[in-house]
């Protein structure tokens, strides 16, 4: 199974990516967490990639399809988080895919208020060591400020600030959101009510896939 998670940031589409690859034995490919490490470690291609992210603007097409190339397995289904966001990148996926012999099961459309998006950023912590999510109240760590799965600290990711939350709003509107039909005219889109708790979001997403196509969900 094949699958891309499309929604606004913060809709939730990390922690699915987590429990769906879990679940369904795939491989979870997150560009935003592949980035961050990339601008961790320091590399050239985090230094390139750094500027765009603290402004919450989409890194180049070309930087973005070499990445993508490298992370998507050939022999694994995989659930894409954060990958296509714009036209010019769904049209690069389905060349990839092409070349790889494979196809998408499903496109998951995660809809969900702004409002909701904006309680869920500023509370949102990721631990500095695994990347793992949480939140400090709907989702706290057992220990305040410590990751519960490896001991890392527990930090706010400089792009969740107030100003870089809402230019990452308007640039989902303006270049993701055309997706929806894209997807929605190839016959490949769910979409599913993203504000619910993250097990309930996760039944949904299991149940519509099921319902979709019981084919496809081998
Ligand atoms: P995310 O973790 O998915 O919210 O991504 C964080 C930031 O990484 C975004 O605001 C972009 O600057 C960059 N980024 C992640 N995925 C992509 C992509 N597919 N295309 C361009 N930029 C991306």
């Amino acid at each position: 199974m094949n699958l891309v998670l499309l929604g606004a940031p913060g809709s939730g589409k990390g922690t699915q990516a987590e429990i769906l690859a879990r679940n369904f034995s795939l491989r979870p490919v997150s560009v935003g967490d592949i980035l961050r490490e990339e601008v961790k470690k320091n590399s050239s291609l985090g230094q390139e990639v750094n500027v765009y992210m603290q402004k919450g603007v989409l890194v180049p097409d070309e930087i973005i399809g070499k990445v993508i190339e490298l992370y998507l397995d050939r022999s694994k289904g995989f659930v894409l988080d954060g990958f296509p966001r714009n036209l010019a990148q769904a049209k690069m996926l389905g060349d990839i895919l092409t070349d790889l012999n494979k196809r998408l099961t499903a496109v998951i459309y995660f809809d969900i208020s702004r409002e909701k998006i904006i309680e869920r950023l500023s509370g949102r912590r990721i631990c500095k060591k695994c990347g793992a999510i949480y939140h400090i109240k709907n989702m706290p760590p057992q220990k305040e400020g410590m990751c519960d799965r490896c001991g890392g600290e527990l930090v706010r990711r400089s792009d969740d600030n107030e100003e870089t939350i809402n230019k990452r709003w308007e640039v989902f509107w303006q270049l993701s959101a055309p997706l929806i039909d894209y997807y929605k005219d190839k016959g490949l889109l769910l979409t599913v009510d993203a504000s619910k708790e993250k097990e309930a979001v996760f039944d949904e997403i299991a149940a519509k896939i099921k319902e979709y196509d019981k084919d496809k969900v081998a």
